[in-house]
């Protein structure tokens, strides 16, 4: 498993706010929230980055598209959220396991930063 701090999380070594785990999946609280509802989705599988993903992974990264979904219905985020997904230095992705950030609960504004 991967020895990045999400992987202490999905092994329970340190403590996450978590709200949904399944076999390929887990969802927390971001520990640095950037919106009122920020929610991590990650695949236990430890990918370090899009970058890296396989065709092997073509139903993984599928699947946490729809874990997204149920995750952000669990969290009634009616109004709608935004995905984001930092890949490598430039993007400012600061864990190396892939990961979904669910933002919400605010108005996004757009371009990004
Ligand atoms: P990124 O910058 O896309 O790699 O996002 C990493 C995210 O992980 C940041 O939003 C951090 O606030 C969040 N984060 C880092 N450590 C923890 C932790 N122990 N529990 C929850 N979220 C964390």
């Amino acid at each position: 498993m991967s020895d990045t701090i999400f992987g202490k999380i999905i092994r329970r070594e340190i403590p996450a706010d978590i709200v949904y785990e399944d076999d390929l999946a887990l969802a927390f609280k971001d520990i640095n929230p950037q919106a009122p509802t920020h929610i991590l989705v990650i695949p236990k599988k430890p990918i370090p980055r899009l970058s890296d993903a396989t065709p092997e992974d073509q139903s993984l990264l599928g699947y946490l598209l729809l874990t997204v979904q149920k995750v952000a219905a669990e969290a009634d985020l009616t109004n709608g959220y935004r995905i984001v997904m930092n890949n490598g230095h430039d993007a400012g992705q600061t864990v190396d396991h892939l990961h979904f950030h669910i933002l919400g609960d605010r108005q996004m504004k757009w371009p990004p930063g």
